[in-house]
């Protein structure tokens, strides 16, 4: 019997809110033993080339990615996409739209926490941040970590950053349809992000997957670095049910912050159809 192949097809570098180079998070996988890597940066493909690059000098297979973030249902809802197209104009045209309001909000979440009396957060945050046009939550977290405010940026997110807390604002990014639509265009395959995180009722979960599928996307994380043992079971029966593919990812953001490794993942239930088994003709 062959061993499943160790693929990790998402986490993320400083072009978005991920601590290590695209060349340092492919000698990271490699060292863990991935042989097909993806980089999936929120809303961006600019670090695409220089994973692809990189991961040709690890020996690494590699597929391109991204992490579209989505509003339905009231709540954000990231759409992973892989193996497109990294030059193609639509899919970078709609990515540059929905990072366009990051600014905005950033600044009206350093207000926000003004209001608490947490001062120049925006000017904090920016520390942090490896690309100007991906300033994220995340970077706000790291820097009331810094500053004492919090101990981790997980209390950083339950007290500051989430739903109804001083630093939220809430936010429009793109819809479901564009997403999926942008990553097909280019070539790719759209893969619904971390389902168990998003707290849907069955009936808009159930809208989620069958709106998904409509538009054109063919897969689902089932194992990822965000669900428990236990979740990952419920999404292996979504996926059947649904007919989706299954993808795997550690969601790797920083060795400090990140519970879950790269490449450290348990392997898919075998008897998922794993998303790389339909792209093989966009594997690097
Ligand atoms: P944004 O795209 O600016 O809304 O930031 C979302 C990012 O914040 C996610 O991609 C995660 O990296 C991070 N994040 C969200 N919730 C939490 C949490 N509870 N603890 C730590 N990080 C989180
Ligand atoms: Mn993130
Ligand atoms: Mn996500
Ligand atoms: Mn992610």
């Amino acid at each position: 019997m062959t061993l499943p192949l160790n693929a990790d097809l998402h986490c993320h570098s400083v072009v978005s809110d991920g601590t290590l180079t695209p060349e340092a998070l492919a000698a990271r996988a490699r060292a863990n033993g991935v042989e097909l890597w993806a980089l999936t940066d929120h809303d961006e493909i600019g670090g695409q080339h220089r994973a692809m690059a990189a991961a040709k000098a690890e020996g690494m297979k590699y597929l391109t990615g991204t992490e579209i973030s989505v509003s339905f249902a009231g709540q954000t809802v990231h759409i992973v996409g892989l193996g497109f197209d990294a030059d193609h104009a639509g899919l970078r045209q709609g990515l540059a739209r929905t990072r366009g309001g990051r600014g905005e909000r950033a600044q009206e979440m350093s207000d926000g926490l003004a209001k608490v009396g947490i001062r120049d957060a925006y000017e904090g945050a920016l520390r942090f941040v490896g690309n100007p046009e991906l300033i994220s939550r995340t970077h706000f977290a790291r820097f009331l970590v810094e500053t004492g405010v919090c101990k981790d940026t997980s209390e950083v997110f339950r007290k500051f950053l989430t739903e109804g807390k001083p630093g939220f604002v809430p936010h429009r990014w793109a819809t479901l349809r564009d997403a999926v639509t942008w990553i097909g265009d280019a070539g790719g395959l759209a893969v619904i992000a971390h389902p168990a995180r998003y707290g849907f009722t069955p009936n808009e979960e159930y809208a989620l997957f069958t709106e998904f599928i409509a538009h054109g996307g063919r897969g689902v994380e089932v194992v990822t670095g965000s669900h428990s043992s236990q979740e990952a079971v419920t999404y292996a029966g979504m996926a059947r049910e649904f007919g989706l593919a299954a993808s795997r990812g550690s969601d790797f953001h920083s060795p400090d912050e990140s519970r879950i490794d790269l490449g450290t993942l348990p392997s898919l239930p075998a008897e998922l159809t794993p998303v790389w088994d339909l792209l093989a003709d966009r594997i690097q």
